[in-house]
């Protein structure tokens, strides 16, 4: 399976390009980056300090998918969008990792998922997708007794907040409690704010140094607490479910899955 990567010269982009490198089956073909960045013309593999491997990075995406099977895509939301209009009109599957998506943009997504198979993950660590799955165990033996809480810290140039992970938490606890997400979620409070409801779901951010991320879970009960914790402490596990998400998109039909999906836990 022949594999491109976009945003080839970003954090994520050096661990994508050593785990293809390193996965069987898979083989790096393209390697993009937008448009001046100065690591254009520079070989992938001596950028991921993996040694030569004759792909160079361009700002080619189209000629690059020509090549290519499936496009890993670790970039931002308004750039995933364009790249999945391109693949979607060369018939490419997409495994893409971006985050901070809006409700809109998420429309966009699953439009493009109605032509080519998408896999769109804001983390493919498994770790943390099976905390997805404990936290839907939490909330449904939990219930609406215990108030939920949501601490989550990353890096300093992070640029979406909260973390895409953190929203999707959220998410499987309000939908689990048969909670409108949209509707709970407390982002803030300062000041004489009132009492907290019962319903909400606090959002808290921490940004510094070079954290890779930590996600907490606070189930908030009466003399009792609960704490469902994942810390990342490489990137290399998110490059890792990237590349089990390529071989797992293999002769999949169009449409928008999750790493759930990939992992057989949906
Ligand atoms: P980064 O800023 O280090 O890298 C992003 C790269 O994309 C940069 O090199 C940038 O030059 C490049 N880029 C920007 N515009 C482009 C364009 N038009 N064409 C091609 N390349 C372009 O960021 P990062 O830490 O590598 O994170 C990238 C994304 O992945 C973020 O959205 C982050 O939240 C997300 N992320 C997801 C997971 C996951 O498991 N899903 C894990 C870590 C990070």
């Amino acid at each position: 399976m022949k594999v491109a990567i976009v945003g080839a010269a970003g954090r994520m982009g050096g661990r994508l390009i050593q785990a293809v490198q390193e996965a069987d089956e898979l083989e790096l073909t393209g390697a993009v980056e937008r448009p001046g960045h100065p690591q254009i013309g520079t070989d992938a593999g001596l950028l991921a300090a993996v040694g030569e491997l004759g792909v160079t990075i361009t700002d080619d995406l189209v000629t690059s998918m020509e090549n290519a099977d499936v496009l890993i895509d670790f970039t931002f939301p308004e750039v995933t969008l364009k790249n999945l209009e391109i693949c979607a009109n060369l018939g490419k599957m997409v495994v893409s990792g971006s985050t901070g998506f809006t409700p809109d943009q998420k429309i966009e997504v699953e439009k493009y998922a109605e032509r080519i198979p998408v896999v769109l993950a804001p983390n493919m660590s498994v770790g943390v997708n099976a905390c997805f799955k404990l936290l839907k165990e939490a909330a449904k033996i939990l219930g609406d007794d215990f108030e939920v809480e949501i601490v989550e810290l990353h890096h300093n140039k992070k640029k979406d907040s909260p973390s895409g992970t953190a929203v999707r938490m959220g998410e499987v606890v309000a939908e689990t409690l048969g909670r409108d997400y949209n509707q709970v979620a407390n982002y803030h409070r300062e000041g004489m704010c009132g009492e907290r409801t019962r319903e909400e779901i606090g959002m808290q951010t921490v940004r510094g140094g070079d954290i890779v991320g930590e996600h907490t879970v606070y189930f908030i009960g009466m003399g009792e607490r609960i704490e469902i914790s994942h810390r990342a402490m490489s990137r290399d596990m998110f490059a890792r479910g990237a590349v089990r998400a390529c071989h797992w998109l293999q002769g999949k039909p169009p449409g928008l899955f999750d790493m759930q999906d990939v992992l057989g836990l949906s």
